[in-house]
């Protein structure tokens, strides 16, 4: 049942594995599609201003030089200047004098022909008068757009302003007044309201109507340029882009994938390569000095385990210790730890019984019935004593108060001595800590490490010990590294310590050869 349930949710992962990415590439493509075809048509909006602003900006100077004809503005001389004028500009059509809704005279037409304008449609904010849609007897076909400031007036050629992304001809433009709502100047389809949705901004990009609407504000005039791009052109691109993106999310997924499939089976894999690691004997233990932080003498180890695959690979406890422990065979790897302390150090312990072995204890193992039994089984092969043996078990193994008393009780009654583990890791308090046969705490290695640093943990480690000494429990600091942390824990009365700067876990038989030389050493210092 469980395994269904894990094979359906790697199923389940996979199928997530494999679209998640591929998902992720159409967002992509369409995120950066819409970015791409948002810029294409905002350049043509801020060109169609540009245009609305250079014209604007040429209409204004024609004017300001034709004011000093405004005595005689049909004068030679004053048609002389407008065609003049006319010539030198890019975008005026034609300029003229006008009275009332007529051009009097022209560039275009001299003083000979009079030029029906019609009434203005609009007064724009700087006093302009706007005719969007003039048309003339000599171009009836063509619809002009005629300014006028002052007397004077500027015809201009509607599409002008517009007359631009002629290779995209179904990209829609205007140039519209923000205060008239008929565009001054249009192709295509645009809707003015469109312009409404700048409210206060000078740019705004939205779709639209199967468009990618731009708007652009003019900095000069109350005019603003529309550019409506089809949004098929959007389309095209994206599909240019997930062609590219989407193999590549397609390979992620595949690879994502597999990567989840290998760590599943390798995690279903796990408890019976743990078993067979138990049943193969593939299981060594390396030993880690515990030293007397006063005289500096190793006054005892701690045996940690560690599991050689037939590979070559040392795993390391954590992850194969939960693996035991979840899969009910910790009792029996507790049983080859016993076994395997008792080989390597029996020989050392029948001659100094006073040398401690830590043995890490699971909270099954203290459950366990055999546990007396199994710990007297291996003592009895070595002829060592159960007084050399320190079981370090975890809070977790003493969470219920009934078993935890029962069993340190037997133990204690045993010989054994008891150590709590990771000490300051869980929960247990004074007093129940109190009601408990104990005889060593084990500071965890996070306090220890957190000593001098002003972390706020930096000071739990002076309660430990004073909680320590109040319960009259020895000391054993994990994971020291340097000299200031042993120097802080000796001033503050703990007994032991072990760690990185005492030594490494090796193999039992390193430990006695680097005894027997500080021995030796001790020796010869003092025969100096
Ligand atoms: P632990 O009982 O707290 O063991 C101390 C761990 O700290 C060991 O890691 C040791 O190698 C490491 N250590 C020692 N000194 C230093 C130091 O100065 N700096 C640093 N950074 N680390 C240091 P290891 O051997 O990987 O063991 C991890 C844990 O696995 C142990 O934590 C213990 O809970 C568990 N374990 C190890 N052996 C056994 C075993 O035989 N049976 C059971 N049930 N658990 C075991
Ligand atoms: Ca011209
Ligand atoms: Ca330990």
């Amino acid at each position: 049942m469980k395994k269904t349930a894990v094979m359906l949710l790697t199923l389940l992962v996979a199928i997530a594995g494999m679209s998640l990415p591929i998902w992720v590439a159409m967002e992509e493509s369409q995120r950066q599609a819409y970015t791409a075809e948002s810029a294409h048509a905002l350049g043509y909006a801020r060109d169609v201003v540009l245009r609305g602003n250079e014209t604007g900006r040429q209409l204004q100077t024609a004017v300001a030089q034709l004011e000093r004809h405004a005595e005689a503005p049909c004068s030679p001389q004053s048609i002389d200047d407008m065609r003049r004028l006319d010539l030198g500009s890019t975008y005026i059509q034609a300029i003229g004098y006008v009275e009332g809704d007529r051009m009097l005279c022209s560039s275009i037409a001299g003083a000979a022909a009079v030029l029906e304008l019609g009434a203005p449609d609009y007064a724009g904010a700087s006093g302009a008068l706007v005719r969007t849609d003039v048309r003339f007897p000599f171009a009836p076909q063509q619809s002009f757009v005629v300014i006028q400031s002052g007397r004077f007036a500027g015809i201009l050629h509607s599409e002008l302003a517009i007359d631009t992304a002629r290779s995209e001809p179904d990209v829609s433009l205007a140039l519209v007044s923000l205060d008239y709502p008929a565009p001054l100047s249009v192709r295509g389809r645009i809707d003015p309201g469109w312009v409404a949705r700048l409210g206060r901004a000078s740019e705004a990009v939205f779709e639209e109507g199967g468009n990618v609407v731009a708007v652009a504000r003019s900095d000069r005039y109350r005019t603003a340029g529309i550019a409506a791009v089809p949004v098929h052109y959007l389309r095209t691109r994206m599909e240019h882009l997930a062609l590219r993106l989407i193999p590549a999310g397609l390979a992620a997924g595949i690879v994502l994938t597999l990567a989840v499939l290998y760590f599943v089976r390798q995690q279903m894999a796990l408890p019976s390569a743990v078993r067979s690691a138990l049943r193969r004997r593939e299981l060594f233990l390396e030993y880690q000095p515990v030293v007397d932080l006063r005289s500096g003498a190793w006054i005892g180890v701690e045996a940690l385990v560690r599991w050689r695959r037939p590979t070559g690979e040392v795993v390391p406890p954590d992850l194969f210790i939960p693996i035991a422990e979840q899969n009910a065979m910790i009792v029996l790897l507790t049983r080859q730890v016993l076994e395997q302390v008792c080989r390597d150090t029996g020989f050392y312990l029948q001659l100094h019984p006073e040398f401690h072995i830590g043995i890490n204890v699971a909270p099954a193992d203290f459950h366990s019935p055999e546990f007396v039994a199994d710990l007297h089984e291996a003592l009895r092969r070595t002829g060592a004593q159960p007084a050399s043996l320190i079981l370090e078990v975890t809070e977790r193994g003493l969470l219920d108060p009934v078993v935890a008393r029962e069993t340190t009780g037997v133990l204690r009654r045993h010989g054994f001595a008891l150590a709590i583990d990771d000490f300051g890791t869980g929960y247990s308090s004074l007093s129940y800590l109190e009601s408990l046969e104990l005889d060593y705490l084990k500071i965890d290695r996070s306090f220890i490490e957190a000593i001098g640093t002003g972390a706020p943990t930096s000071q739990v480690v002076g309660h430990i010990i004073r909680m320590a000494n109040d319960l009259g429990l020895r000391m054993i600091a994990e994971g020291v590294e340097s000299h200031a942390q042993a120097d802080f824990l000796r001033k503050q009365g703990v007994q032991y310590a072990q760690g990185w700067l005492f030594g490494r876990p090796v193999a039992f038989a390193e430990i006695v050869r680097r005894m027997e030389e500080m021995a030796e050493n001790a020796a010869l210092s003092a025969a100096v």
